[in-house]
Formats: structure tokens, C-alpha cells, sequence
């Protein structure tokens, strides 16, 4: 019944899973660690890789697979990994392909834990990354690839910097040098951006922001979008011979489902970092509502940024939509929908005034998330990125008196007013 024409709201609410006559109707949890199968010679072929279908939930399960098929029809992809966080997807997309005594190329403009995760722990199992500064030119980019790179890493919207990727600049470069561009979408999501129809080979999420969309799970997942050439000579994990499965290569044996095959039944089956089904149900049925809430999120995030804009109490405000702003042009190219529901301002008065502004916002909750119904607020500065030194907060987005809003999906009049009182209570 699934029809890969349909439109993004379509396929949000039919793709996935599909019942057959008789079946429940909403897709039901599969609560089940395992699968029943009365013939050895089955469990074998499962196991050898050689027929599709359940024999573990570290592997694949029902409810999860169902989750995965709706993300890969709305990225465009050929196939998805779920995984138990955001920072669980990008360490399985990297591993994936880079192993120690390699490296790989990342945008500096990261979220605070995925730089942590590629600077620190990445680095103590061997495997290096250049950072490399989103505004850089053509040169200096080239500069940071080096004959074992494996792969260029970037972020849709960065994080807090809310700075656009130019995928056309970052995109041919990495095909020049053979590498795949893997792109975390977590914050524009596929309804305000598909990084595949733009030149990306890998997309992750953390589905803990706009995918849930309610803050009440954890999850992640990487899709493929089946468009890279893994014979390139680069990449020979996915093509000579693993011996944990008899001698099988990725590419010849799974074709364009390839790596993320070999993700699955690789570093899944070893890490075990395993989205469960009860996650994958309210996941599954968050993504039908996306499109209707993307749209409030950009509408909201655009007044709230043009009121600030137009408030003399404030120093800068920084939203990619916004007419002037360094990634105006870049917005309107990648994000013509709309650019989503993060924000940053400052107040005039700088980080003390920031401190003390958290402080008195009502409506707006306190919380180091992101990306839900609920419009929250944050100080990056002396919070989320308080582990880095002033100088890799600056080179990763965060000036001290930074303000991050995550604008929910409220009246956009009660979250206006709200941030008003509250510049005006400290100014
Ligand atoms: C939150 C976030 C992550 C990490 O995701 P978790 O689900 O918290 O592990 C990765 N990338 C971006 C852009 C994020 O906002």
C-alpha cells in the first residue's frame, strides 16, 4: 500500500507499519526479547544472514523496524538503525567506518556532547578529528583531509550556534575526497530539511528532541540514504570478507543497504546500545503529528525572534530566518519551510544579566532539553557546554551571555510576554 510518491504528511502518518487484514490496526509493542521458529535450518539462515527476519531484539524487533521504515521514507533513505540515544547514533555512524589509526573531518559548530564524544572519548580508541570552523573556505578545508579520513561530519542547524550548513561548499569537497557526508538533522527534523536530497550519504537523529517532541524518551537513529559508493578503495570493512559471518562482504552480499546492514549486525549486535519497543511505539506515533508541529515551532521561533530584534534591551538576536542574519541566505536555500524552533539572544548587560533573566522566566521552564512542546530556556555558558574552555565554547557557538530558547508550541502571545517580563524585571 505504501507509495513512495505520497507527501511528507502521508507518508508521516501511513508509512511504517502496515497491518494486514486482522492485525491490530495501531502498531502493537512486541514485547519480546524473542522469536519462535520450529526449524533449525531457519534459525541458521538468520544467523549466517542469509534470510531476513527476527531471531533477537539486540538485532531487530517488530516495533522498532516499524519506526525505522517511517524515518527512512521520511529522510529518503533506504534504511534506518534505531538506537537507544542521539549520542548512541553518532557513535555507531562513526565506528561504522573509522577505526582506530583513522580519522575524520567535523564541523566545530557541534552539539556539546557530540563534541566531547569525537575530542575525547573517539580519541582515547584511536580515532582523530580535525574541527574544522563552518565559515572556513574551500582551502582550509581541504587542509583537514588527510589520506585516512573517513568521513566529513556536520549538523543541519548547529548547536547552539543555530549556524545553517552549507552543504553545497562541505559536499562536493567530501566527494572529492571519497569520504561520506553524515549529517545530524536532529534539529530541523525531515519535514524542514532532507539532507539527502542535498548531496548527504548518512543522516542521524537525536529523536529525544523534535521527534518525540514531548520530552519523554530518549532515542536515536541513523538512516542511509543507499547514495555512497563503498568500492571506492576507501572503505574496506564493507568490502572484503567479515569472519564473524563466514567471509560475508557488506557491499556484495546487502548492495545499497550496506552500512547500515553492517551497523546493524556489526556494532548493534556488539554494542547492544538497542532502542526498545515501547520507545519505538511513541516514537512511531509522534512522527504523524511532525509537520503540524515543525510549522508552529518556525512560526513561533520567527515572532519571537523578530520581537526581540525590535526590543532596545536587547544586545543581538540569532535565528537563521531572521532578514541579516550571517545564515539568512543559507535558511531560504536548505530550510524554506520554515527554521525550526531554536533561537539565541543576548541581553544588554551580557552574562550576568543572562544569569539572572533564567531566573525570572515564568512560562518558559528551565531545562537543559530541547526541541518539545514546551518553551525552555537555557544558559549554555554555565550549563550545557560548562566542561569546555572559553576557547572551545567560543569556536563551538556559545558566547557567555548567550540566551538558548527552545520556542514550544504555545500561544505565541503568553511565551512573548512571558520573555518580556522577565527582561524587564532585570533591566
Ligand atoms: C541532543 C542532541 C544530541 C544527543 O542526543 P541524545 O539523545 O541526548 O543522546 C545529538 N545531536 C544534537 C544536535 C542534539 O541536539
Amino acid at each position: 500500500m505504501y507509495d513512495k510518491n505520497w507527501g511528507f504528511a502521508t507518508k508521516a502518518i501511513q508509512a511504517g507499519y502496515n497491518p494486514k487484514p486482522g492485525d491490530a490496526r495501531i502498531l502493537p509493542i512486541y514485547q519480546s526479547t524473542t522469536y519462535y521458529y520450529d526449524d533449525a535450518d531457519h534459525v541458521a539462515g538468520l544467523f549466517d544472514l542469509e534470510v531476513p527476519g527476527h531471531m533477537y531484539s539486540r538485532i531487530s524487533n517488530p516495533t522498532v523496524e516499524a519506526f525505522e521504515h517511517k524515518v527512512a521514507a521520511l529522510e529518503g533513505g533506504v534504511g534506518a538503525l534505531a538506537t537507544s540515544s542521539g549520542q548512541a547514533a553518532a557513535t555507531i555512524a562513526i565506528l561504522n567506518i573509522c577505526s582506530a589509526g583513522e580519522h575524520f573531518v567535523a564541523l566545530s559548530t557541534l552539539y556539546g556532547g557530540t563534541y566531547t564524544l569525537f575530542s575525547v572519548t573517539l580519541k582515547k580508541i584511536g580515532i582523530e578529528v580535525t574541527f574544522i570552523n563552518p565559515e572556513a573556505d574551500e582551502a582550509d578545508i581541504k587542509a583537514a583531509f588527510r589520506p585516512n579520513t573517513k568521513a566529513l561530519y556536520a549538523e543541519t542547524i548547529g548547536n547552539p550556534g543555530i549556524n545553517v550548513f552549507d552543504f553545497e561548499k562541505f559536499g562536493k569537497i567530501a566527494r572529492e575526497y571519497g569520504v561520506p557526508l553524515i549529517v545530524d538533522n536532529t534539529f530541523p527534523t525531515p519535514y524542514l530539511c532532507r539532507p539527502f536530497e542535498h548531496g548527504a550519504n548518512i543522516v542521524v537523529h537525536s529523536t529525544t528532541k523534535y521527534i518525540d517532541g514531548q520530552a519523554r524518551t530518549l532515542g536515536g537513529v541513523i538512516v542511509d540514504a543507499g547514495n555512497f559508493d563503498w568500492s571506492n578503495g576507501n572503505f574496506p570493512g564493507l568490502t572484503e570478507p567479515d569472519p564473524a559471518y563466514h567471509g560475508l562482504r557488506y557491499v556484495e552480499a546487502f548492495g545499497e543497504v550496506a552500512y547500515i546492514t553492517k551497523a546493524r549486525v556489526q556494532f548493534m549486535r556488539d554494542l547492544g546500545a538497542v532502542m526498545n519497543a515501547e520507545v519505538a511505539f511513541t516514537l512511531h506515533m509522534s512522527l504523524e503529528t511532525l509537520a503540524l508541529r515543525m510549522v508552529r515551532h518556525s512560526e513561533n521561533a520567527l515572532a519571537l525572534a523578530k520581537y526581540l530584534q525590535n526590543n532596545d534591551k536587547v544586545a543581538w538576536v540569532n535565528y537563521p530566518a531572521l532578514e541579516g542574519n550571517p545564515s539568512y541566505s543559507l535558511s531560504q536555500k536548505y530550510l524554506p519551510l520554515g527554521s525550526s524552533g531554536m533561537l539565541t539572544f543576548a541581553l544588554k548587560g551580557g552574562a550576568k544579566k543572562a544569569k539572572e533573566f533564567i531566573n525570572r522566566v515564568k512560562l518558559a521552564a528551565l531545562v537543559v532539553h530541547m526541541g518539545d512542546t514546551r518553551t525552555s530556556i537555557l544558559h549554555p555558558a554555565s550549563m550545557t557546554h560548562r566542561q569546555l574552555s572559553e576557547a572551545e565554547q567560543i569556536s563551538s557557538g556559545v558566547k557567555p551571555d548567550l540566551i538558548r530558547v527552545s520556542v514550544g508550541i504555545e500561544d505565541i502571545n503568553d511565551i512573548i510576554n512571558d520573555i518580556e517580563q522577565a527582561i524587564n524585571a532585570v533591566s
